[in-house]
């Protein structure tokens, strides 16, 4: 793949610049760093990963299917802003692979594929690992990207993933010179983050230690609601009760760690034990998607452990079944 060099001095410039023919979106600290509309460049920090994922750009929190009244029903115009995604590390990256599948490959999405078409996905390399709770190391991600930037102290090396990502280099031509050079996979190997010391789960169903993690969860719903691949939702009709022949049908995100999400008609529910829904968000993670996909789902951020109220390390809980450990989790 192509290499690029940009002088560190200059992104500012550069991003300034493509803020002008595109919206740019980047990791912005606030309470907490998230990812958001940029005014300037100089607001942007690569500190920290972003707290919450990129998803809500492309899978929304909300979204309205379609208006209707009485039998006829109008479909809103997709959204597909020209947008710059810059600061997504390796693991929001992949994340976004994951529910390209499922969005776009699976189920032809409208509403996300718009969102999706014009977007440009600019990453940034992790040095080093941004949190503890990272393990992206034990997971089998890959290359993902239109632009990548390598941190090398006065300058970045810009790897080229796509067409899309040669398109604005040679747009933005007066940033870059050729660096004469590859990145190695050394480079590209992040450090310290290969927590999870088994991926394949599926001797473990039956494991008494599952109870480590179900019997703090609160079923909040907390890590699927951080989580950047886990794309559950629940689909609701909107009407004025002045008029009940108006409204809107309405997507918006779910958890499965909800009881609620898994009653059907007839009032049965399918996973009514708080274990059951736990073990059943692992499962999808490493196992369910991967028999379907042929890909983890999880792509090892760290951030449902970061953001659980009760701090459940579900790494640490694999790694204490693999290794016969009983103690308690906390
Ligand atoms: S964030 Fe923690 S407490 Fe909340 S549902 Fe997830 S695992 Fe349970
Ligand atoms: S399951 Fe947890 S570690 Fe894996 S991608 Fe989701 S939030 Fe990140």
């Amino acid at each position: 793949m192509q290499v690029l060099r940009l002088e560190k001095k200059r992104l500012n410039h550069f991003l300034n610049v493509v803020k002008k023919g595109f919206e740019l979106i980047a990791p912005v600290k606030s309470d907490l760093v998230r990812f958001s509309k940029i005014h300037h460049a100089e607001e942007i920090q690569l500190t920290k990963n972003s707290y919450f994922p990129v998803k809500e750009y492309f899978f929304r929190k909300e979204e309205t299917l379609f208006q209707f009244e009485g039998t006829r029903i109008t479909v809103p115009a997709y959204e597909a802003k020209k947008r710059v995604f810059f600061g997504i590390r390796r693991c929001d990256l992949n994340a976004i692979k994951n529910q390209d599948i499922v969005f776009i490959r699976d189920m032809g999405d409208p509403y996300y594929k718009a969102a999706r078409e014009n977007s440009y996905l600019l990453g940034y390399h992790c040095n080093t690992a941004p949190s503890p709770y990272c393990f992206c190391g034990s997971l089998d991600l890959v290359d993902f990207f239109d632009l990548m930037f390598f941190d090398k102290e006065d300058h970045f090396l810009v790897e080229v993933g796509s067409e899309k990502g040669k398109s604005l280099t040679e747009k933005y031509q007066e940033f870059f010179t050729d660096s004469q050079r590859l990145i190695t996979r050394n480079e590209k190997t992040i450090p310290g983050v290969h927590r999870l010391e088994n991926k394949d789960i599926s001797r473990f169903y039956d494991h008494q230690d599952w109870k480590k993690g179900a019997d703090i969860c609160l079923s909040c719903g907390a890590c699927t609601t951080l989580c950047p691949t886990c794309y559950c939702f629940e689909i609701h009709d909107e009407v004025k009760t002045a008029d009940p022949v108006k409204g809107e049908r309405k997507r918006e995100w779910s958890s499965c760690q909800l009881q609620e999400f898994t009653r059907v008609a007839g009032d049965h529910i399918f996973r009514k034990e708080r274990e059951d829904r736990f073990k059943h968000r692992i499962y999808h993670q490493l196992q369910y998607f991967k028999e379907k996909y042929g890909v983890q789902m999880c792509v090892g951020c760290g951030r449902c452990i970061e953001g659980c109220p009760t701090r459940i390390d579900f790494v640490r809980i694999l790694n204490e079944m693999k290794n016969g450990k009983t103690e308690n989790n906390g």
